[in-house]
């Protein structure tokens, strides 16, 4: 993901940590058993179905991938449910 100053930034240690105490029950991957979660270093987005047409600028839903080291299975979490995207502090002016 390219950041400028507007942009805001994923936190990946955030939602790790955020996972851990929300994600309670079935946390064992459903293909393979394995209980091998990490977060991929990047968000995904979701864009609404309009047709065959690709729509720019519509509506989006950046989502977190927790992937299965073992298999490959991957869950999306709602990056904006997760409080996932946090605005990027400028320290050039810090002292
Ligand atoms: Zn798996």
């Amino acid at each position: 993901m390219s950041n400028n100053n507007k942009e805001p930034i994923f936190i990946k240690e955030q939602v790790s940590s955020r996972l851990d105490i929300l994600w309670k029950v079935h946390k064992k991957c459903e293909i393979c058993n394995t209980q091998k979660w990490v977060i991929a270093d990047e968000l995904i987005n979701l864009m609404p179905y309009k047709g065959v047409n690709l729509v720019i600028g519509g509506a989006s839903y950046p989502k977190i991938m927790a992937i299965c080291t073992t298999c490959g299975n991957t869950k999306l979490f709602n990056a904006m449910v997760l409080d996932a995207l946090h605005k990027k502090v400028d320290k050039t002016h810090e002292k």
